[in-house]
């Protein structure tokens, strides 16, 4: 641990990754860190450049499938509050990237700032929603981006206005590093008016997701002019198992990792899901879910 000297408290080795992430399956993190401030963030991310250690990034996990066998390298956790501020200055929300999305869309729509309310139900950080571009009801996070303040890999701070930025279906340009912090600019509006169409929102997305007790992941990219979820349903593998993962049967576009469920139950389904949706229907899903 001699590379972490000093940050002993704050990086360990083979820490397991399951606890961390939505779905609670996969192996351990070679070095996994949990920076208090953008100081020891910074200095862990300057270490790791130099002794050039592979480094990623973990928000709440919501869309990262992590392989039984591990992640070689470090991981970097923002969960610690100092990474989750959000403040509100005028028709501006401003988030740390590790601020929890659902909290930014609340407070937006409390404080009468319209635009954010489409992704409500998702669950997630700031950072992992704005790099992968989040969106629903035809609305995607991108659109309400105005700034955008990273850590490069060399761990120096770099701020990009929004005419840098490049957003498209369910990815960004955003390559550095971290996401430290994202400005969005939003519109004004009523909140009662705001707050009922919120409501009436979240009631449709959580009738079309697995249910908030059950460890999920959405798996694939919509295919252009349709769901996945539709073409998984029309191949007949609502509900299909292997082991402990299951296809859902509230969304077919979600897979659910029930007890006892490893990660290569989970690829193995994925593959036969492929297989099938191509060879039935002539459509080659492609992967929205990220593996490491
Ligand atoms: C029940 C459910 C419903 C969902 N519904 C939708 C939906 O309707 N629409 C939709 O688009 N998605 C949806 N998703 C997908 C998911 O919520 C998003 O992809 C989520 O925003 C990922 O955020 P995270 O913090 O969990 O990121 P992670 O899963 O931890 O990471 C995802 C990626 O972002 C990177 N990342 C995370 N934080 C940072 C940071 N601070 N700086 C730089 N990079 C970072 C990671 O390195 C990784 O590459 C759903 C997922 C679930 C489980």
């Amino acid at each position: 641990m001699s590379r972490w000297k000093g940050l002993e408290r704050i990086v360990r080795e083979q820490e397991p990754l399951a606890m961390h992430t939505w779905l609670g399956v996969g192996g351990a993190a070679e070095y996994y860190a949990q920076p208090r401030n953008q100081d020891e963030l910074i200095d862990i991310v300057q270490r790791a450049n130099q002794e050039n250690i592979p480094v990623r990034v973990l928000g709440n996990g919501c869309n990262v499938l992590i392989r039984d066998e591990g992640v070689p390298g470090l991981v970097i956790h923002l969960d610690h509050p100092a990474f989750a501020d959000i403040r509100v200055v005028e028709n501006s929300v401003i988030a740390g990237g590790g601020a929890s999305l659902p909290k930014v869309v609340t407070t937006s729509v409390h404080e009468g700032l319209a635009g954010l309310e489409v992704l409500t139900a998702i669950p997630g950080t700031v950072g992992g929603a704005v790099r992968g571009n989040v969106g629903a009801h035809g609305g995607d996070i991108g659109q309400w981006v105005a700034e955008v303040t990273l850590l490069t890999h060399a761990g120096e701070i770099v701020v990009r206005p929004r005419n840098e930025i490049v957003f498209g279906y369910r990815r960004s340009s955003l390559d550095d590093l971290v996401i430290l912090q994202v400005r969005f600019e939003l519109q004004p509006e009523d909140p009662r008016e705001l707050a009922r169409r919120l409501q009436k929102l979240w009631i449709v997305r959580r009738a079309a997701q697995p249910l908030g007790h059950q460890a999920s992941v959405r798996v694939f990219r919509d295919p252009r002019g349709t769901a996945a979820s539709e073409l998984i349903e029309a191949a007949g593998l609502k509900g299909t198992r292997i082991g402990g993962a299951v296809v859902s049967d509230r969304n077919a576009n979600f897979i659910v990792a029930e007890a006892g469920c490893t990660t290569a139950d989970i690829l193995r389904l994925i593959d036969l899901i492929r297989t099938q949706v191509s060879n039935r229907l002539g459509v080659n899903l492609e992967l929205e879910l990220e593996i490491w």
